[in-house]
């Protein structure tokens, strides 16, 4: 009996320290999410206009995502989602406009009452402050809720408001640093979301990048001469086309930005830029920019703006990485994530924009890398999306996934066991009717194919993607597809049931309005 009792509490005892040692084993996270960075001028990408040397490491030494989308692409809405791991219609931001309920089910919350230090630094974008799901927070504030380039204002805590010389993205890194050499004691596992404004409009690049790229060219998409034909009047309509650059205003009195610069920030700003802009005048005088040059070279002024930015992002990542290189075992249990709230158009079909339902928006860069678990240099082609980040968030630090979350845990991918039964398609919603022009739209995404429907006026679109990757062919009402049309019908209606949309969206009226052209779901 005594030898039965002893057996029962040594394996209790062993039961309890493999407890603690799992425990003191969770991963930490580096959550690295950028604003509007396209999937092109991230090189673990692509790397035909630009090199991203840092980011790229997450690829070498972990894991890149090809077929990885978000749900919704406006910021607020995706921030929104991967908050919750929910569709928009479920967490109730389904445009910029609409009201934030941070009482609500979030996964940092989750994190945090199971034992995690939580904390997010950046740009946060909803429309109500981060509350009691971060231990601390540290959020930009000002030029309506996007935040600053040049000497930004911070909240810190939902309470106080800070004005920090400097550089936004320098700033966002410098701060992230700081916290993670306190909190990175070993006492508790973290969770640091790093949220960059950049490369959100207007691009302002740092001082030092100002002049990188300038007398070079860099190649145009193919597709940035797009004549839409095909396709509905939506992909005509929009008005976010590069066409005409519009140069730096000399008086900072009426410009926001600007006008919070210092003299000496503001001198190496127009010593820079003026003589490019004293140049463009006169070619334009002398007619060297009209029609097409014109769009060329205002794409030439976009493009190196947009690349310099992320250039600002590339080097503070860097130093992020560079940190965590100091501390093997750090390194070894520390999961580092980089996205982007969406992917954007950069001169693809003329644009320069997310919110379509078109490859370009549609897309998340997604890369990470965990020692432990994931093979350096992995390249997946399954598809995720940004409402699997929360699930799987919480299963790799251990913890419950809540059922009310929509997407799911994709970590026995990145243990390289991909689920025979992994989704093989992906639901899209995009809310803002109006709004740029967009149409409201849903559809569907499989490997191959595209399904797109503007249901405000009943208008198709479907794209071979693997014939025709640039969606410059739309196959809708042609008869030898309708067979694949019916399917991808089908497949979109089993999505709106899995995800639940109830019926009034797609009834008018499409859009309430609160100030701005944003839809507002009710609370239900
Ligand atoms: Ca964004």
């Amino acid at each position: 009996m005594r030898t039965i009792v002893l057996i029962l509490l040594v394996g209790q005892l062993l039961y309890s320290c493999k407890t603690e040692e799992q425990e003191n084993n969770r991963p930490n996270f580096i959550f690295i999410m950028a604003d509007d960075h396209a999937n092109r001028t991230i090189s673990a990408y692509d790397g035909t206009i630009n090199r991203t040397p840092n980011i790229d490491r997450l690829a070498d030494e972990g894991a890149i995502f090809t077929q990885s989308f978000c749900a919704n692409s406006i910021c607020g809405p995706s921030r929104a989602t991967i908050l919750t791991g929910k569709h928009s219609h479920k967490n109730g931001i389904t445009g910029n406009g609409a009201p934030w309920d941070g009482s609500q089910m979030l996964f940092p919350r989750i994190l945090k009452n199971a034992g995690y230090t939580t904390a997010l630094i950046g740009k946060w974008h909803l429309n109500s402050l981060p509350g009691d799901e971060f231990n601390y927070s540290k959020v930009l504030t000002g030029a309506g809720k996007q935040g600053f380039y040049y000497n930004p204002d911070f909240c810190i805590n939902g309470k106080d408001t800070v004005t920090q010389q400097g550089y936004s993205t320098d700033i966002i890194a410098d701060e992230s640093l700081q916290w993670l050499k306190e909190n990175s004691t070993g006492e508790k596992p973290f969770m640091l979301f790093v949220q960059f404004k950049a490369a959100h409009v207007p691009r302002m690049p740092a001082l030092r990048f100002l002049s990188r790229y300038i007398n070079d060219t860099i190649p145009e998409p193919k597709t940035f001469f797009d004549d839409y034909k095909t396709r509905s009047h939506y992909a005509t309509d929009v008005n976010f086309k590069i066409n005409k650059y519009r140069s730096l205003p000399k008086d900072p009195s009426g410009n926001i930005y600007l006008k919070r610069m210092t003299d000496e920030q503001l001198k190496a700003y127009h010593a820079v830029i003026d003589p490019q802009d004293e140049a463009f005048f006169k070619m334009k005088k002398a007619g060297l920019l009209d029609g097409d040059k014109m769009k060329s070279y205002t794409y030439q002024r976009f493009i190196k703006d947009y690349i310099r930015v992320v250039d600002g992002i590339d080097e503070n990542v860097g130093r992020l990485l560079s940190w965590l290189d100091k501390n093997e075992k750090l390194k070894e249990n520390t999961v580092v994530i980089y996205c982007s709230d969406q992917s954007y158009f950069t001169g693809e079909h003329g644009y320069a924009e997310k919110r379509l339902m078109y490859e370009e928006a549609m897309k998340m860069p997604f890369l990470i890398r965990y020692p432990k678990m994931i093979k350096a240099g992995s390249r997946i082609k399954s598809m995720i999306q940004n409402i699997d980040y929360a699930p799987t968030v919480l299963d790799l630090a251990g913890v419950e996934i809540p059922d009310e979350m929509q997407g799911e845990s994709f970590k026995p991918i990145l243990e390289g066991n991909r689920p025979e039964n992994w989704r093989k398609s992906v639901y899209y919603h995009y809310y803002d009717h109006g709004r740029h022009k967009v149409g409201r739209h849903d559809g569907v995404r499989t490997k191959r194919y595209k399904l797109i429907h503007f249901y405000t006026d009943d208008i198709w679109e479907m794209y071979d993607l693997k014939d025709d990757p640039n969606e410059l062919n739309n196959l809708y009402g042609n008869p030898s597809y309708n067979s694949e049309i019916e399917k991808l019908k089908k497949e979109l209606k089993k999505l709106q049931h899995k995800y639940d949309v109830p019926d009034w969206v797609y009834k008018p009226p499409y859009v309430s309005f609160k100030g701005i052209n944003n839809t507002i779901i009710p609370k239900q």
